[in-house]
């Protein structure tokens, strides 16, 4: 377990972490944050090259979970759009729904990754379970709202590498 902002992974956006990726890293479970990773805010379908990209890894036999902090039922419609499970209310950063999801899937948390917008739900979350975390750029990050807290996450992150010296590679 370790207490980091850092990911491990950072991709530009969801698409860019490809089947092969996953599989040089033998990752079996990717779980999904669902605002503003998989589609925006209340948007319960997903774009369409977003349902391209899920088909492609289930074709590669990795499994989407669609892994959600939200609380009003539309991880499970989207869920059902992408026919992929999923588990709401998991309370991230906490560890509890990343155990949920190896007693779901019966992977370990050592072949799952987490893909998610925010630093300090997703990334610490994932680090914490020590699950390989992905940190994508959050889909509409010129909202005012969005676009200082992204900011924020990135001074976070570039003051963690720059005192922490932690590792991280880029898609
Ligand atoms: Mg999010």
């Amino acid at each position: 377990m370790s207490f980091s902002f850092v990911p491990r992974v950072m991709a530009k956006k969801l698409t860019d972490v490809t089947p092969a990726f996953l599989i040089s890293r033998d990752i079996k479970v990717l779980l999904c944050d669902l605002d503003n990773t998989i589609s925006l805010k209340r948007h319960a379908v997903p774009p369409e090259k977003v349902m391209q990209w899920a088909n492609e890894l289930g074709s590669a036999g990795i499994e989407i979970i669609i892994f959600s902090n939200n609380r009003h039922g539309r991880a499970r419609k989207t869920a059902g759009q992408l026919g992929v499970r999923c588990l709401e209310r998991v309370g991230k950063p906490r560890i509890g729904g990343f155990l949920e999801a190896e007693k779901l899937t019966g992977v370990t948390r050592g072949r799952m990754a987490l893909a998610g917008d925010q630093i300090f739900t997703d990334v610490l979350g994932a680090n914490r379970a020590d699950v390989t975390s992905i940190w994508v750029e959050p889909i509409n990050h010129r909202a005012p709202h969005l676009w200082l807290r992204f900011l924020v996450e990135r001074i976070v992150v570039a003051l963690s590498i720059l005192f922490g010296g932690c590792n991280y590679e880029k898609l």
